[in-house]
Parts: structure tokens; sequence; C-alpha cells
């Protein structure tokens, strides 16, 4: 009877279809409802640090002066907190994870530079031109 009842198994999985996925061959997915991963929109970012000093693992770094944002994610813990304290709303959750590695790699951006601002009107050019008496 026991013997049957192996015979049919194994005979029955032979046909099924892998209860596994061939991970990373087949790309993962993600459930509804997993945290993800911060991402940032780097050009809306104004360096004002609050995501770092929000960070309960300290996983964000940001220096103003060098206008950088980095983030290690082996640090980060998924909580999410640093995209409901931005006040520009440029860091949001994404799915997928951080792929294993040997080494704790920093993930670096930095803000773009300020837009020039446009020259001053020609008022002063106008004025100058005005005094002139020729
Ligand atoms: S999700 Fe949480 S742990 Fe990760 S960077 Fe944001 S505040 Fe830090
Ligand atoms: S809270 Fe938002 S705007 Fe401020 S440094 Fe962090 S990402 Fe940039």
């Amino acid at each position: 009877m026991g013997f049957m009842t192996f015979k049919t198994t194994m005979l029955s999985n032979l046909f099924k279809k892998p209860v596994t996925t061939k991970y990373p061959a087949e790309p993962a997915v993600y459930p509804e409802g997993s945290r993800g991963h911060v991402v940032i929109e780097i050009e809306k970012c104004i360096s004002c640090t609050i995501c770092a000093l929000n960070c309960p693992s300290g996983a964000i770094k940001v220096d103003r002066a060098a206008r950088t944002w980095e983030i290690n994610r082996y640090d980060c813990i998924q909580c999410g907190y640093c995209t409901l304290k931005c006040p520009k709303k440029c860091l949001h959750m994404a799915p997928g994870y951080q792929t294993p590695g040997p080494e704790k790699s920093i993930e670096h951006y930095d803000r773009p530079p300020e837009e020039e601002k446009p020259a001053a009107p020609a008022a002063n050019a106008a004025a100058t031109n005005a005094g002139d008496g020729k």
C-alpha cells in the first residue's frame, strides 16, 4: 500500500510544474503590499537632511555642501519613514529589494547643478544709456 502511494506521488510529480521558481533566472514577483526599496528623484531634493535625521538605522547620508545623497541599502530596514518625512516628496518605495552581495556598497546620487538664473532685465542698461547725454 505504501509503495503504491509513493509510486503515485512520484509519477504525478513528473508532470506537475515545479513549486519553486528558478530565481534569479526567473525574476521574482513581489506580492502586493511588500515594502520594497527606497528610490529618490534626486532633481527634486533640496539637501535638507530631514530623511537622514529621521532614518532609524542611519542608512541615509546627505552632504549639503557636496550636493550628494547616499543610501546604504544593507542598513535600510524598508520602514518607509523617510518617504513620509521628505518635505519635497522626492522619496518613494518601489517593488524589489537589494540584491545580495559580498560587500556593503553605498548607492550615491549627485544633485544636478542649480539652473542659471536669467540675466537681469535690461533696465539698468537703458538707464545708463539715457544718462549718457550723447
Ligand atoms: S526606509 Fe527606513 S530604514 Fe530605509 S532609508 Fe528610509 S527611513 Fe531609513
Ligand atoms: S528629506 Fe527629501 S529633500 Fe530633504 S534631503 Fe532627504 S530626500 Fe532630499
